[in-house]
């Protein structure tokens, strides 16, 4: 049977609180079936909100939810078939772990011999087969969150919501349980829509990331789309870090435009969002598409002063004033090492027309 591509849809949803400003505006997205969706965003862009809709805990002010194909607006949060892993959602802290596990199956009335069977076969694939009989507040944070992840998955949920589930965990710790629960998806194949504010997080753990800013879409892809092929500046800032130049398009064809700066330079870039001669536009382009000493056939060859030096254990971080912009970086391999990186020396830059994107200008 083919999975149902749209199996937790979005529809033109809105959301105000006041009755004035929406804080999620014409939502519109389509996660399928097994899918892990995580939804990246600065604090304040709606990510929360559009969770608590399809929760049930808030109600769309526009627009409809559909899980399954089913719609939901009508249907009480218990009754819907969702599992949630909240930062500030907490372990029951009266109870053993069993009885945290049991308690989403007991209220589904199902017989106690299956439930001993759920709680054990939950308890191994968060490796915390044992602690049955524990109480919250004897377990680390991270068990802690292993076992609110397992509360979530035991009683076989349509779909798993998790909103910054790993906040408040320390760095080591956070990356461990990102492959955890990226691992625990990959074996159960349970829909995940997942919520962060991280992009490391967002990069390691997704199927698709749908990028939030000011309660709207901004990009939906896969990871290394969104990493490669950013829609808009808004994108290309906060996935990764990013050099840009601002400029006007002075000549556009299909494949490649020029881009005449604000410094009075001119570059030649990618024509992602850019149609016509006169447009103002952000070029964004990665520093680690940007080489020293370039080849004479790339398109994009300039000299730059080297400002600030750093050395990041694998690789070198050379900041330079290049064309006007004193934030350029560039990342240097330490295998490749080189002498002349040194502040106050000046290099010659390179990088192809296609690595670096005209796209359309912050708002
Ligand atoms: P995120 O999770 O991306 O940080 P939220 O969905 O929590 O964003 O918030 C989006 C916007 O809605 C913010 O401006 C926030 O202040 C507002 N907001 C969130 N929850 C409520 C609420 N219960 N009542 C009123 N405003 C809210
Ligand atoms: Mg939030």
């Amino acid at each position: 049977m083919s999975k149902n591509q749209q199996y937790v849809r979005f529809d033109k949803v809105d959301k105000s609180y006041d009755g004035k400003v929406l804080v999620v505006k014409d939502l519109n997205l389509d996660i399928a079936e097994g899918e892990f969706v995580t939804m990246l965003g600065p604090s304040g862009s709606g990510k929360t909100t559009c969770l608590m809709m399809l929760a049930g805990f808030e109600t769309p002010t526009n627009g409809e939810i559909y899980l399954d194909s089913n719609p939901i607006s009508n249907i009480p949060p218990h009754k819907r078939g969702i599992g949630m892993v909240f930062q500030n959602y907490a372990l029951f802290p009266h109870m053993t772990v069993y009885e945290n596990l049991a308690f989403p199956l007991k209220v589904r009335k199902i017989p106690k011999d299956e439930i001993d069977k759920k709680v054990d076969k939950v308890l191994s694939m968060v490796s915390l087969t044992g602690f049955e009989k524990r109480m919250p507040g004897q377990l680390s944070g991270g068990q802690q969150q292993r076992v609110a992840v397992a509360r979530a998955l035991v009683f076989d949920p349509k779909v798993v919501l998790m909103d910054e589930p790993l906040g408040a965990l320390d760095k080591n710790l956070r990356e461990s349980m990102q492959y955890e629960i990226k691992h625990i998806h990959e074996s159960i194949g349970v829909t995940v829509v997942y919520v962060t504010h991280d992009q490391g997080e967002a990069l390691t753990m997704s199927n698709r990331i749908a990028v939030f800013n000011d309660g709207k879409v901004q990009q939906l892809s896969s990871p290394d789309e969104l990493y490669e092929a950013p829609v808009n500046s808004f994108v290309a800032e906060f996935i990764g870090e990013n050099n840009t130049f601002s400029g006007e398009v002075v000549d556009v064809s299909k494949e490649k435009c020029k881009v005449k700066l604000n410094s009075g330079n001119e570059i030649i870039a990618n024509p992602i969002r850019v149609k016509s001669n006169g447009e103002k536009t952000m070029v964004s382009l990665r520093p680690e598409r940007a080489i020293i000493n370039p080849e004479d056939k790339m398109d994009n060859k300039h000299k730059g002063k080297i400002e600030e030096v750093i050395y990041h254990g694998d690789h070198t971080r050379v900041r330079l004033n290049l064309l006007g912009n004193n934030e350029f970086i560039l990342k240097i391999p330490n295998s490749s090492a080189r002498m002349d990186i040194k502040v106050g020396n000046e290099i010659k830059v390179g990088w192809n027309s296609q690595d670096s994107r005209a796209l359309d200008p912050k708002q």
